[in-house]
């Protein structure tokens, strides 16, 4: 069975207000994309890694994973406008021999031992698809023109992260029948496709690096 991850860094960052695109910006002493890419790399459950990079950046990446020795790495391919467009260009390089694909977003660059294989299980037990989650601190609320139309009853609801695994036809599947959908993660394609996807336990350390305040904590926590 060959798992290969696909780790989308095509994204600009526009909100780290920095003159290069999120992946390849500073965390410690490397370009941020070498993180995500070292740890999937050494993930004894991955096979093979496709890198998805911002127009012009397929040369760095390629480079930066020969230099961090990421010998997974078995194409850099442009990503698109959006997430999912993104997705699917990096899905396309996956042979059609793969049986599961994890996606992952290079903006959470540590990725922590463990989730992974909760991942894999998840499937192993029947599911299309399996996602990290955490459970919701804070009451949600619904607000329309600043004002609370309503109060969501938070039992239930969890917030989401990546790598999400996927069985790799049914990947496939959602991908091309919802060319359309927004979505801002796979598994909602998956889900609309008539997927079964379920949940596994999350972890803090996945966080998003959207701002220089969660690179900064980020950085800390190398
Ligand atoms: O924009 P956001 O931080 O939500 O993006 C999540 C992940 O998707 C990032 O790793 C980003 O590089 C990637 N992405 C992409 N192609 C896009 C937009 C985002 O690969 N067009």
């Amino acid at each position: 069975m060959s798992v290969w991850a696909v780790l989308v860094a095509a994204g600009r960052g526009e909100r780290l207000g920095e003159d290069r695109p999120k992946a390849f910006v500073r965390l410690g002493d490397l370009p941020l994309l070498a993180e995500p890419l070292r740890r999937l790399d050494e993930c004894e459950w991955v096979d093979h890694l496709v890198v998805v990079t911002p127009p012009e950046w397929e040369e760095p990446a390629i480079l930066l994973a020969e230099e961090i020795g990421a010998s997974k790495t078995g194409a850099c391919v442009t990503g698109g406008a959006t997430r999912t467009e993104s997705v699917r260009l990096g899905v396309a390089e996956v042979p059609d021999d793969a049986a599961v694909i994890l996606v992952h977003d290079a903006a959470r660059p540590l990725l922590p031992p463990g989730v992974v294989e909760r991942l894999l299980e998840a499937l192993g037990a029947g599911f299309d698809g399996a996602v990290p989650a955490l459970p919701l601190a804070d009451t949600v609320k619904r607000v329309r023109d600043g004002v609370v139309a309503e109060t969501l009853d938070r039992d239930g609801l969890v917030t989401v992260q990546t790598p999400q695994a996927f069985v790799a036809p049914v990947l496939r599947a959602a991908l091309a029948s919802n060319s359309l959908l927004q979505a801002t993660d796979c598994a909602a394609l998956v889900e609309a496709a008539g997927g079964r996807v379920t949940t596994v336990e999350g972890d803090e350390r996945l966080l998003k690096v959207t701002t220089r305040a969660d690179l900064e904590r980020v950085a800390s926590w190398l």
